[in-house]
């Protein structure tokens, strides 16, 4: 069974990116410790990188494309269509690369340069592998996503709910802008389980007010200030005080708040009720809509193509 594991990594995530000068990556104002100035040198060989096992406590460290065998079949399920999971392979490798070329995520809070668990990272699960896993990481060994001189923010989420979010609507200050993060149509909802595409939270309002730091009043006063162009709602308003809609579903939990596409809100004496469409950020890779184009015949590049508008793919080691 699917983990459900990907639209955790929105946040945190992003949270580490946004701290870093909009300079990471080109090499600029980096000390003699850092990386060449140029990646792709740094990464022409397969890396050997080190990995904190978050339920042990202890890292070890493995060849990159042995551990991204262990994140594909933890991050999709390994039945899916070979095409969809050699995409997350292309995501999941760019990711990695990514974080270390900023030094954040994993590095920061492990000193590793990956680890386990879904919540800093990705998840890890190299039990679930089966031969399309390692047909999917090895076919596309040592590839990346790339726009312009830079390795891209691969992002991606279990389930996009029609519509995937663009970089700035799923990630407020992202820096330097992600022009191929673009809202396009994803086709996931044939394939995704409702129980994954539809969601409800009824939140009391005492814990609402608590997660937005305003009082509601008596009367019934959440409303939503701003949307994205997807959709998204981007700002509630609460009262007389706004409360960015990713700092709410962080403070109200993302596997209960699952998404910031909003359908309706309910307000009634004690709670306000919140459904949704989709699960995660949204932004990027929709997994359960590359699933679905994979079914339909699309191959990988193509299914790229679509979330990661504008990005090409590069090989980087042999
Ligand atoms: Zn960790």
């Amino acid at each position: 069974m699917r983990r459900n594991t990907a639209f955790r990594l929105s946040l945190l995530i992003l949270a580490a990116f946004i701290a870093m000068p909009v300079a990471a990556g080109r090499g600029e104002a980096r000390g003699a410790a850092g990386p060449p100035a140029d990646w792709r040198r740094r990464w022409a060989t397969e890396p050997v990188i080190s990995i904190f096992l978050d339920d042990r406590g202890y890292a070890i460290y493995l060849p990159m494309e042995e551990y991204l065998t262990g994140v594909v079949a933890a991050e999709m399920d390994p039945d899916w269509p070979v095409e969809a999971l050699t995409a997350q392979a292309i995501v999941s490798r760019t990711l990695t690369l990514k974080y270390m070329e900023l030094g954040s995520g994993p590095r920061k809070i492990h000193g590793t340069d990956a680890c386990t668990s879904p919540a800093h990272l990705q998840a890890y699960g190299p039990a679930r592998s089966n031969a399309a896993v390692r047909a999917a990481v090895a076919s596309s060994r040592g590839q990346v996503l790339t726009y312009g001189r830079d390795l891209i923010f691969a992002m991606y989420s279990n389930s996009a709910g029609g519509l995937t979010a663009t970089g700035r609507e799923a990630f407020s200050g992202l820096e330097p802008p992600a022009p191929y993060l673009a809202s396009v149509p994803s086709l996931g909802e044939a394939v995704t389980p409702p129980s994954e595409e539809v969601w409800r939270a009824a939140v009391p309002r005492w814990e609402l007010e608590g997660a937005a730091g305003a009082p509601l009043g008596s009367s019934q006063n959440l409303t939503v200030s701003r949307y994205g162009v997807s959709g998204r709602v981007l700002q509630f308003k609460l009262g007389k005080k706004t409360i960015k809609a990713a700092d709410l579903r962080a403070a109200l939990g993302s596997d209960r708040f699952r998404s910031t596409l909003i359908t309706s809100i309910q307000q009634t004496a004690g709670s306000v009720i919140f459904t949704g469409r989709g699960w995660g950020h949204g932004s990027g890779l929709c997994q359960h809509g590359a699933q679905a184009l994979a079914a339909e015949g699309w191959r990988t590049q193509a299914i790229l193509a679509h979330y990661f508008q504008g990005a090409a793919v590069e090989r980087l080691w042999k």
